[in-house]
């Protein structure tokens, strides 16, 4: 399990890629609160984008829109629904995979699902869904089960476990995907990839950072694939903050 903090590096050769919830602000229910992006954590990121000549984005579950929203006025870079959306630099228009056809069975299976069980709420998405079971952890494998039995063979969907929740999101998109996506486009290219996150639907990102020689950066306790761990989003700032000195 790697313990270590990640070094103090250089910031002028490094991308910066960034989970939302959980890493940059403190983890919450994310179906009943809306965290709050204070305007020290703008004129971080505001900061390390200068530093890295642009290359810094943020790599959420959430949609890009909500993402939008949560930062404003700041605008990023930043990939949403775990990489099923895109967009390379602040003001370049949104892309996006094309949605595979089994979203339509997975979408009946799971709301079917949320409608009659007490504690599961479903959220859809553009790309991608989720049932939410923040206050009840019992329901996880329920959850799954009417999830899994969404995703037929062949439909490009598949099923996601996150931190008190359950997802279906397309086969193409995960956040491994998203940050080797970023690394062939401008600015970020030739860099060395910056990832940090702290659940499991981050493990795809270190997986593709680690392959390319990257820093992965795990916050809070658990097994990971990444090499170096952060125990909370305080000490994560502080770790980004130690790169502007
Ligand atoms: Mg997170």
């Amino acid at each position: 399990m790697p313990m270590q903090k990640p070094p103090r590096l250089a910031t002028g050769t490094l991308a910066f890629f960034l989970d939302f919830d959980g890493t940059l602000v403190p983890f919450d229910k994310p179906d009943e609160s809306v965290p709050l992006v204070d305007d020290g954590l703008r004129s971080l990121l505001t900061e390390l984008r200068n530093r890295s000549d642009g290359a810094l984005a943020i790599i959420s579950g959430r949609s890009i829109e909500v993402i939008d929203e949560l930062f404003e006025p700041l605008k990023l870079a930043a990939a949403g629904e775990h990489g099923a959306e895109w967009r390379f630099t602040p003001h370049a228009h949104r892309e996006q995979i094309i949605a595979p056809p089994g979203l339509v069975t997975a979408h009946a299976s799971c709301e079917q699902f949320a409608n009659r069980t007490l504690g599961v709420r479903f959220e859809r998405k553009a790309l991608s869904m989720v049932l939410h079971f923040h206050r009840h952890p019992e329901l996880r494998d329920a959850a799954a089960k009417a999830a899994e039995a969404g995703c037929l063979p062949d439909s490009g969907v598949r099923v996601m476990h996150a931190r008190g929740m359950v997802e279906v999101k397309p086969v193409d998109a995960s956040k491994g995907h998203a940050i080797n996506r970023f690394m062939q486009a401008f600015p970020f290219t030739r860099r060395k990839p910056v990832f940090i996150g702290d659940d499991v639907t981050d493990e795809d990102g270190f997986i593709a950072v680690n392959a390319l020689d990257g820093v992965s950066i795990k916050v809070g306790a658990g097994n990971s694939h990444a090499r170096y761990r952060l125990p909370d989003e305080d000490a994560v700032r502080e770790w980004l903050e130690s790169l502007l000195d």
